[in-house]
């Protein structure tokens, strides 16, 4: 039994059950999402015999950490092991300010194939459960909190495409805004472009943030990215954020990785201007993060430069993003290739 699964009322059930009192769940839920602890032994208030029956019948958590690195930057990345033995990984970012990002996954692997994923190269094993990807989440909230800081921020832009995992990705979510009481402006899923899940996203009415990863402004270069454009194409999209920001009244963000001679050329620059002109926006660019099974490289400061130049020429507002942990491979999906690359050669066995 994992007490962070459990539900309010079910903590209560369960202290009724083992004969304790039920103002017992209202101290634990305390100590878990309050103070944060992370063994039942610092459960103070609660008797030696009840945290000794606690230590005996339940966990503070599932995953099991791998592996962890931690970048020149400050940024933390790791590999957990879930119990049926996927990996997935979460990367916490640190910055200047108060702010504590942690970048979470929502499905080990992802069935969306995008050509320069290290996620998407390994293909789809599974949907994590709500529990799973809140969970990591909890995991940097819990140590934060040790060294007196706060998580304020969660992205869900770890492994997996959250809204081919929507119902448990929503949940996970809530709970977030609920248990750890990061705010929902606090939060953002990022999308591959799923058309009828950022819809039914756009009826939530939740003030949660939401990034689509565009990549491309014609579908016949977002066709060889994004395989999910086949299905999606870029009309189609662009109407659906257009109905999203309407119904919302929020702003949105779209993604876009700048790949030397691919993406980042004027004449891409320009459709995208002309595609994004006139919706409330704002485009993050991010220079591509190499992965072995992609042959794309970064672009150069100046086609970065000239790439935001032609955009504010549509008054759609981009900014450059810092790519953090670049020396860890902090880049979605890549420090498990790495880490099972190791395995294999350790066992002996040919890597792919
Ligand atoms: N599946 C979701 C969220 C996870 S990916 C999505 O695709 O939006 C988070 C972001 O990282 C996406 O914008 C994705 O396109 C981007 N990304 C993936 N691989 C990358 C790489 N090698 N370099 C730069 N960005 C990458
Ligand atoms: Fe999946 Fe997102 Fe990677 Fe595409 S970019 S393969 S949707 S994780």
């Amino acid at each position: 039994m994992d007490v962070y699964t459990l539900p309010r009322d079910a903590l209560g059930d369960l202290m009724e059950n083992w004969g304790q009192p039920r103002f017992r769940a209202r101290q634990i839920w305390s100590w878990l999402y309050d103070r944060r602890v992370d063994s039942f032994d610092d459960m103070t208030n609660l008797p030696q015999a009840l945290r000794d029956r606690l230590k005996a019948e339940a966990t503070l958590g599932t995953l099991d950490l791998v592996t962890e690195q931690t970048s020149r930057d400050g940024t933390i990345k790791r590999l957990y092991r879930l119990p049926d033995g996927q990996l997935i990984e979460s990367v916490l970012m640190e910055y200047d300010d108060e702010r504590r990002t942690a970048c979470i996954s929502s499905q080990a692997g992802c069935a969306m194939g995008c050509v320069f994923c290290a996620t998407g190269q390994m293909g789809f094993a599974r949907h994590l459960t709500s529990d799973e990807i809140f969970e990591q989440a909890m995991h940097f909230a819990r140590e934060l909190e040790r060294r007196g800081e706060r998580l304020s921020n969660v992205v869900l832009m770890g492994m997996g495409e959250p809204f081919h995992n929507y119902e448990a990705s929503l949940a996970a979510t809530r709970r977030l805004m609920s248990d750890l009481a990061i705010g929902a402006r606090h939060i953002t899923i990022s999308t591959v472009g799923l058309v009828p899940m950022i819809r039914r996203f756009a009826e939530e009415g939740l003030q949660v943030k939401l990034a689509v990863s565009l990549h491309a402004a014609t579908d016949e270069e977002r066709d060889a990215l994004l395989p999910v454009n086949r299905r999606y194409p870029l009309s189609e999209l662009i109407e659906a954020c257009h109905e999203y920001v309407e119904k919302t009244g929020r702003r949105m963000t779209f993604e876009w990785a700048l790949i030397a001679g691919e993406n980042d050329t004027s004449e891409q620059a320009h459709r995208l201007g002309q595609l994004l002109h006139g919706l409330r926006c704002h485009v993050n660019l991010i220079p591509l993060n190499p992965t072995p099974g992609y042959e794309g490289a970064p672009s150069n400061q100046d086609a970065v430069q000239q790439f935001v130049d032609i955009l504010a020429e549509y008054n759609v507002p981009a900014t450059v993003r810092v790519r953090r942990g670049i020396d860890i491979a902090a880049g979605c999906g890549q420090l498990k290739s790495d880490v099972v690359k190791r395995q294999r050669r350790s066992e002996g066995s040919p890597t792919p």
